[in-house]
């Protein structure tokens, strides 16, 4: 159930805990509904590869207490946006 989703979508925080806690830890309902739509969107494949993107470079960091620190907020803006924005004007090539 999304607020202002797009219907169907897997909420964000859904997408973050997937990328931060893998496959594995993620609660098996959420993967149970992710699971199958992600199979499906390319549009929330996309967000979970840009999240996966933010928690590999952060697990890449040299300093382990800066794990925990959020990414900058352009990075969410730009993830959001993306969800978002059906029409937007993206660049040309297509999958
Ligand atoms: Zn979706």
């Amino acid at each position: 159930m999304g607020e202002g989703y797009g219907p169907g979508h897997v909420p964000p925080d859904d997408l973050a805990s997937i990328a931060l806690d893998g496959a594995q830890a993620a609660p098996a309902e959420l993967l149970a509904e992710a699971l199958p739509h992600l199979a499906d969107c390319r549009r929330c494949r996309d967000v979970l590869a840009g999240l996966l993107l933010v928690v590999a470079a952060a697990r890449a960091a040299p300093s382990g207490e800066d794990l925990l620190v959020a990414p900058p907020a352009r990075v969410w803006r730009d993830i959001l946006a993306h969800h978002r924005g059906p029409s937007a004007p993206t660049s040309a090539h297509k999958e």
